[in-house]
């Protein structure tokens, strides 16, 4: 196995395989800190949702000791998983949120977070949307000219804000990353640099930070810093600039031999470059990063019930009591979720199975997975099932979504009820006809 993985282009090196760490077992048993998985599968049922808050907290440290030099700010994107027993963990764990919509926002209030610890950044809403979360004391992330202008405006200079960069990540980078970035909807392109500083003077706005997140990908580290230049380069031109947000998007890995970002050594890189910056604007400047994936994805599980195990010539399927439904990402991304068969941990007895869903349309798990053997009423775990697993789940089939179990101090502890009826019923009128 390598373990480290150097691009010239950048200088950076990505650490590979090392970092995927499937669930343990522990007096043959999986376990999650230290209580038995078939356990927790037993007591709250299946298809189950189950955080592990220690790996939240390990996450959360990992990321801040990669930066001890710099005032570093860890905003949960709360996108990737909203419950708000999680948001409570990140607050009581020093770590502040970032939120896309106002009702994510009511989460965070919910959770207990000040106004004043939430970054509202949107993608082309209306302006009372704006309005409602400078209400509450949010920083606005500003991504058009127009919004710009409004919020000008509206406010002049009494109201601090922080303005979304598109950087257009351009030389070296795979030509993949860079028309996404060219074609992408978020921000404001850099080269509009002119028309965002002449807004800026004409309402005096308090420009107090600058933000770019350029979304995931393999070379994420690369966009990191090339990326990190541009807006370094920018923030020359504003006077109160106080913060620089780079957005979330560090790689996770999903199985053995996935390269993540080394957080170690993105961190000495850009502590270099950042500590710069501050020392030729002549002032201390905060580095805020907003990571979802990052801080939940190895956190979360999904447990299912083998419902079938159905053989056919050449193939067999393997039919689990969920599907898209609850966990969208192998049938939308193409993503990829390892999978233990959690009632057979120890067996020699393999086989190769196409795990499925349930839902009435294309919606297989794994296709081809090696497996240890799996029998009717088995217990299946979904790994990295903790980022954009259960906020991206629906009603689907009219089925319930699942339960959500977080295991904390050793206890594990329903954070979210299972569905009933009565929820796919909620808002339904049934028309006197
Ligand atoms: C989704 C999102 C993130 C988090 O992305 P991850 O890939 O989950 O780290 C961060 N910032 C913004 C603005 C986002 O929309």
């Amino acid at each position: 196995m390598k373990d480290l993985f150097f691009d010239k282009a950048t200088g950076i090196h990505y650490l590979c395989g090392s970092k995927f760490q499937p669930m343990q077992i522990i007096n043959h048993q999986y376990q999650i800190q230290n209580v038995a998985v078939l356990d927790i599968a037993q007591q709250f049922g299946t298809p189950l949702y189950v955080y592990d808050a220690n790996k939240i907290v390990e996450k959360i440290d990992e990321l801040k000791s990669a930066f001890p030099n710099v005032k570093l700010k860890i905003k949960f994107a709360c996108k990737a998983l909203t419950n708000v027993s999680i948001l409570k963990l990140m607050r009581q764990n020093g770590v502040e949120i970032d939120v896309v919509s106002p009702q994510e926002l009511q989460l965070a209030l919910h959770a207990g977070f000040e106004g004043t610890q939430v970054t509202f950044t949107p993608s082309g809403v209306s302006f009372d949307e704006i309005e409602a979360a400078v209400e509450t004391g949010a920083i606005i992330n500003l991504d058009n000219l127009n919004v710009l202008e409004k919020f000008g405006q509206r406010y002049g200079n009494r109201v601090p804000c922080m303005i979304r960069i598109k950087p257009n990540v351009a030389a070296g980078g795979n030509a993949k990353i860079m028309t996404a970035h060219e074609g992408s909807k978020f921000g404001i392109d850099i080269r509009q640099r002119d028309e965002i500083l002449a807004i800026v003077e004409k309402y005096n706005i308090n420009v107090v930070g600058l933000h770019q997140h350029t979304g995931s990908d393999i070379k994420e580290a690369e966009a990191f810093v090339k990326a990190a230049d541009v807006i370094f380069d920018f923030a020359h031109s504003f006077p109160n600039l106080q913060i620089i947000d780079l957005g979330g998007g560090f790689k996770v890995a999903y199985k053995e031999g996935d390269y993540t970002t080394n957080m170690p050594e993105l961190g000495a890189k850009l502590s270099e470059a950042f500590l710069k910056l501050s020392e030729t604007l002549g002032r201390e400047l905060q580095l805020w990063f907003e990571p979802g994936k990052f801080l939940v994805s190895e956190a979360g599980v999904l447990l299912v019930h083998a419902n079938m195990v159905k053989q056919a010539p050449g193939r067999t399927f393997v039919g689990v009591n969920s599907g898209l439904n609850h966990l969208i990402r192998p049938m939308m991304y193409d993503a990829y979720h390892h999978i233990v068969n959690v009632s057979n941990p120890e067996t020699e007895s393999k086989g190769t199975y196409d795990v499925v869903g349930y839902i009435c349309e294309t919606d297989t798990f794994a296709k081809d997975r090696e497996l240890n053997e799996v029998r009717e009423g088995d217990i299946l775990a979904l790994l990295n099932a903790g980022a954009y697993g259960f906020t991206m789940s629906s009603q689907y089939n009219s089925r319930y979504r699942p339960a959500e179990v977080l295991v904390y101090n050793g206890q594990a502890h329903v954070i979210r009820e299972r569905e009933t009826m009565d929820d796919i019923l909620r808002n339904q009128v049934l028309l006197e006809l």
